[in-house]
């Protein structure tokens, strides 16, 4: 296997070291497993060499981008050989008049926007990763970001895709157009599918032009429900802001004990943004967003009065992951997705799970589409505790498949939720997606062992 792997991507992009591979066992998630090798390829047809290879050889391959999988999705569960695309990183072409641009899935979301904004436009889906997260990630993961609930996710922008296709095939589906109805739509298969059915090496993405104008406010709740009600309240006011972000209690209280940033006494902090391209427009839907958040009660609103003002009232929410990441040794973050209107219903729903376990629940998210992340914080020695946050996301998940809403929005199943897809997902849709992986990936080699595909 050495020797044939260093034939295709050379001595120096090939790696079987401890210390190498190491890194390679982790991704953003509480999963851990070795790989048996890593490389890094510089080009599709090396791509299309080393799974070619691990085809015939049925050894597992693991498609990797920047390693930022909250769901485990990129630990090499089997072992096998990590693909690290980080290494195709051109952006191939940037075509403003067909509002399209054409990149290696090595390239990382930040990048791709750095290089948009000079022509004064944007790839909009800003997961929060973006600063080092690929594309090919991004589309492997159908991520999606603070500004989903207007913009949508990175399913809204995939035109067309280059994989290659476990077998070792290369396969370029979709169109540089911005529609097509021609054949089925396979791009969209592999939007999502978690490096499961093929390497992803090239995408052709849709382009926006960048909204010039923005206008934030912040509103603090003495109660859960009021927040949860602005905030679907809003979502059906006739106009759509691009954020609408919710914290709650345990969020806010952790923020102000463990940072700088003052903070009211507050069971839930609503963040809340509108775009366009000319101030009356966006002040008009501001105006709009105001008068729903007055009438549900809240404790206080205050709104940017310029750019600085603006920054400091996001501190809060941005600085949300990365604080409450450390007031404990271990956490699980999530991301259940509920239909907008059953928002309050699930964030009352998590602090009663949290009360019953007594296991600390913090949540946060995209409340605008439904999207929130509870993030279960827990000491890891302890055994007793462990259990109890098993029970706790399971029944956090429960709630939400309830609710109609789904296992994950963002993040994807991974192995974190690979246990719980039969919950959502009933046993004639599930053969069909062991169906449609065995089709495509006979030996399951590529990426093995996740989202419950194996059976
Ligand atoms: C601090 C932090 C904040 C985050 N915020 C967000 C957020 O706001 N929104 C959001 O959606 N996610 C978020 N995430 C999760 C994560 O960043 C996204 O899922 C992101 O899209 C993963 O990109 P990546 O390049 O790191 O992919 P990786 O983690 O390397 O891989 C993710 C999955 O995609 C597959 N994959 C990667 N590249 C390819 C390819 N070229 N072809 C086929 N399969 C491939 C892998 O096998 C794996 O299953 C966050 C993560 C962290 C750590």
């Amino acid at each position: 296997m050495i020797k044939k792997l260093i034939e295709i991507v050379g001595q120096d992009n090939f790696t079987d070291q401890l210390e190498e591979l190491v890194p390679y066992s982790y991704d953003a998630s509480i999963n851990v497993h070795r790989p048996d090798a890593a490389v890094w390829p510089e080009t599709t047809d090396q791509v299309v060499s080393i799974v070619k290879f691990a085809n015939e050889y049925k050894i597992p391959v693991i498609p990797r981008g920047a390693g930022t999988s909250l769901s485990g999705g990129v630990v090499p569960i089997k072992g096998g050989i990590i693909i690290d695309l980080s290494k195709m990183n051109k952006i191939l072409e940037v075509s403003i008049e067909n509002r399209y641009a054409r990149v290696e899935a090595g390239v990382v979301c930040d990048d791709l926007n750095r290089e948009l904004a000079k022509h004064g436009f944007i790839f909009p889906p800003d997961p929060a990763s973006s600063s080092v997260a690929t594309i090919g990630g991004n589309v492997a993961t159908n991520a999606g970001g603070i500004k989903g609930a207007k913009y949508g996710t990175t399913r809204d922008y995939v035109l067309g895709l280059q994989v290659v296709l476990p077998t070792g095939k290369l396969m370029r589906t979709g169109a540089y157009t911005m529609k097509s109805v021609s054949g089925y739509d396979l791009a969209k298969l592999f939007i999502g599918a978690e490096g499961t059915l093929g390497v992803i090496t090239e995408v052709t993405l849709k382009i926006n032009p960048i909204p010039r104008h923005a206008m934030t406010a912040v509103a603090t709740y003495a109660k859960l429900e009021d927040a949860g009600n602005a905030i679907f309240q809003t979502m059906t006011s006739g106009i759509i802001p691009s954020v609408m972000e919710i914290m709650d209690k345990v969020t806010i209280q952790a923020i102000k004990e463990n940072t700088d940033i003052a903070l009211p006494d507050a069971e839930a902090m609503i963040l809340t943004e509108t775009d366009g391209f000319t101030w009356p427009e966006v002040e008009a839907q501001m105006d709009v967003v105001l008068s729903v958040l007055k009438k549900n009660r809240p404790i206080e609103i205050k709104t940017a009065k310029d750019e600085k003002d603006r920054l400091n009232l996001w501190k809060a929410r941005k600085s949300a992951y990365a604080t409450l990441a450390r007031v404990s040794n271990s956490f699980v973050l999530d991301d259940v997705t509920v239909p907008i209107s059953r928002i309050p219903e699930l964030l009352v729903g998590i602090q009663e799970i949290s009360k019953k376990y007594n296991i600390v629940v913090a949540t946060f998210g995209h409340a605008g589409d439904g999207n929130l992340h509870p993030q279960i914080l827990y000491d890891e020695y302890d055994p007793d505790m462990v259990q109890r946050v098993e029970k706790v996301e399971e029944e956090i998940f429960r709630l939400a498949i309830g609710l109609n809403g789904t296992l994950s929005g963002e993040h994807g199943i991974g192995l974190s939720k690979a246990a719980y897809m039969s919950l959502e997902h009933d046993p004639v849709e599930m053969a069909l997606m062991r169906q449609i992986k065995k089709t495509l990936d006979p030996y399951n080699i590529m990426n093995p062992g996740k989202r419950a595909l194996d059976g």
